[in-house]
């Protein structure tokens, strides 16, 4: 293995391959500091060229690679299971904006904070929003096709995507970085390689579309009794806010959980049971609008909106959920997608689950609404309850979901797989993992066991 690190640093450097323990202590523990991975070093490749060279060092000494960018996966997706080597995208960092076609030319370690910055020069902006924005990667996004809270207006990083670059486990690079909105001249390899969590090809370059800076933001945060009412809230805004970009829901533990962090005042009254966030974005503020709309329902029990800048203390509450949620413990996280109406009955079933057999655990419920994404966090998850995780995924399944709504499946769920994925979908998968990756070098132990 040894003879890895020493073929590293002579195609690169020292200055490009991090061996001391401390200095990539952070980049062997996952965020939530469940997962670890111990690993020979860390390469920093600063171009494509670079990349390949690192996978074909890999493929010729049978070394595991795991890709690393932001490193905020919370599925423990870029924690090597195998040992082996980190590939840590970050200095792949150039970013272009073309106007003219309203896109960006990004290397895949360019986060998504970054590269809303640039756009910001031209009035642009990337439409996947998420909550770690400061360091999550372009190319982690694609590597997790990541959903985040503007999922019901614009999709994910999927939908995002029109070109790629990347460096598959064979060695070989393939690149559809023309730019072209329309090209159906055989497989899309960008639809292949997102959410394909770093199993097919190391993701080096990639152009995504981007939207105007809406010019406002209208942002209500509604108290409900229940998740029902919450539902029926959604939908009539779904119907009435052809522009409604956001419609998320906490529950009162993460509320409590947010509100110790820094002892923030919540801003209606008593914390409820259940909140609502929804956000309007446009050319004009609709304050009024979103008034007369909560007016005309009656499971509203309090509400405050507001708009633009002001509005982020409003989001406050929701955006601090997974910081709050982690500083009470080491979470489980069970990112869930569930069919919209199924989410109380499903909710229902995970509470009395856990007051029955498992007593001491703590689940902190909040997520997506919009797009029936649940995040189920459980805390206080001990040895003994360890069968918990598998119990909540497989009731997942039968009502209907998918045991990843955005995260994937990383290391926390391979057990799981079967679960929503059927014999012959798992088998298809593995082979082309077989051909585009033959020596198994890129990401052992992550998607698949
Ligand atoms: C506070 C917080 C909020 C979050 N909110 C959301 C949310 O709303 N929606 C959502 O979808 N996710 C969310 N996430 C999860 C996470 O931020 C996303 O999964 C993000 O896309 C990961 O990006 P990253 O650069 O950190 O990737 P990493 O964590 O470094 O890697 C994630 C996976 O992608 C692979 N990978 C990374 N870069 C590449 C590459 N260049 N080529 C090939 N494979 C690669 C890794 O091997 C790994 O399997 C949140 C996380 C946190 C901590």
């Amino acid at each position: 293995m040894a003879d890895v690190v020493e073929a590293l640093i002579r195609s690169f450097g020292t200055g490009s391959v991090v061996v001391d323990p401390e200095i990539i202590s952070s980049n062997t523990v996952d965020w939530t500091g469940r997962f670890k991975g111990d690993v020979l070093c860390v390469v920093r490749p600063v171009n494509s060229w670079q990349v390949q060279r690192a996978v074909e060092i890999s493929r010729s000494t049978h070394t595991p690679i795991t890709t690393q960018g932001g490193n905020t996966s919370l599925v423990g997706g870029a924690t090597p299971v195998h040992g082996g080597i980190i590939l840590s995208s970050l200095l792949l960092n150039e970013i272009e904006i073309d106007t003219s076609s309203q896109t960006a030319r990004v290397g895949a370690g360019v986060t998504l904070n970054a590269l809303n910055l640039k756009a910001k020069e031209w009035g642009l902006c990337f439409a996947v929003d998420l909550a770690s924005r400061d360091s999550a990667t372009l190319g982690g996004m694609i590597a997790t096709n990541a959903g985040g809270i503007h999922m019901i207006r614009y999709g994910g990083t999927r939908q995002q995507l029109i070109g790629i670059e990347a460096i598959l486990g064979t060695g070989k690079l393939i690149s559809r970085m023309e730019g072209l909105y329309k090209d159906n001249s055989g497989y899309d390899w960008a639809s292949i390689l997102c959410g394909s969590e770093g199993t097919l090809g190391v993701i080096t370059k990639a152009i995504v579309k981007l939207i105007p800076v809406p010019k406002h933001r209208t942002v209500a945060l509604i108290a409900v009794d229940t998740l029902s009412g919450a539902i029926r809230i959604m939908v009539d805004a779904r119907r009435r806010f052809p522009h409604l970009d956001a419609v998320e829901f906490m529950s009162r533990d993460g509320l409590e959980l947010v509100h110790r962090l820094q002892g923030k005042k919540w801003p209606l009254g008593e914390i409820p049971v259940y909140s609502l966030l929804i956000e309007v974005a446009g050319d004009v503020v609709e304050i009024d609008e979103l008034a007369e709309f909560l007016d005309d329902h009656n499971e509203v029990v309090d509400a405050a909106i507001s708009y633009d800048g002001q509005a982020e203390g409003l989001w406050y509450w929701r955006e601090q959920h997974s910081v709050a949620i982690s500083r009470a413990g080491i979470p489980y996280k069970l990112d869930v997608a569930i069919p919209i109406l199924e989410m109380p009955g499903f909710l229902n079933y995970v509470s009395e689950l856990v007051e029955l057999e498992y007593p001491k655990v703590r689940v902190v419920a909040f997520g997506h609404l919009g797009d029936g994404n649940v995040h189920v966090n459980l805390l206080n998850v001990g040895s003994p309850d360890d069968e918990i995780e598998h119990e909540i995924l497989a009731s997942v399944a039968s009502y209907g979901g998918s045991i990843s709504a955005e995260h994937g499946i990383g290391r926390a769920k391979i057990h799981d797989l079967s679960l929503t994925r059927s014999p012959q979908d798992i088998d298809s998968m593995r082979s082309i993992k077989k051909v585009l990756d033959p020596t198994q070098i890129l990401n052992p132990g992550i998607l698949f066991e």
